[in-house]
């Protein structure tokens, strides 16, 4: 069965995107830790990040790299702070977080409620910066 991720790629499931090309895929975490948390996924469905394999896997991690400048540039943060967790949805995703301190980057604490044009205006802002980037 199809992964949640593979259901958004697909448009089977919306999703706020941020960013998309042949390989790979960007959109909000539904339940982030603060705005502009997004997650960057490999479009082919792998559940494990180290079982993807090399050319991919570095593909990823240059694609989060682009989608996290991007954040940045919009978002009132120190830095973006990138985590793999993958124990609730098995289709590899990087969570990129925009953080000011350690604490910001714990899956403990409560996640934001954002109603859905809090969403769309994050993932617009988010977007025009990507399409920015060289
Ligand atoms: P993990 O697998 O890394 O432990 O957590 C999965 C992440 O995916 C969580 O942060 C959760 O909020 C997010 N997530 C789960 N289902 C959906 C969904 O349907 N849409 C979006 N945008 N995010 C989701």
């Amino acid at each position: 069965m199809a992964s949640i991720f593979t259901k958004i790629v697909n448009g089977e499931i919306s999703s706020y995107k941020i960013a998309e090309d042949e390989h790979y895929f960007a959109f909000l975490d539904i339940n982030p830790l603060a705005k502009g948390h997004t997650l960057v996924i490999p479009k082919k469905e792998v559940d494990y990040i180290f079982n993807i394999d090399d050319e991919l896997y570095k593909g990823l991690f240059a694609f989060a790299r682009k989608v996290a400048l991007a954040i940045e540039k919009v978002t009132p943060c120190k830095r973006i702070g990138l985590t793999v967790i993958g124990l609730e949805v098995p289709h590899a995703h990087i969570h990129l977080i925009p953080i000011n301190n350690i604490y910001d980057m714990d899956f403990k604490q409560p996640k934001l409620k954002l109603e859905a044009n809090e969403f769309e205006a994050i993932a617009e802002n988010i977007r025009k910066a990507y399409n920015e980037i060289p």
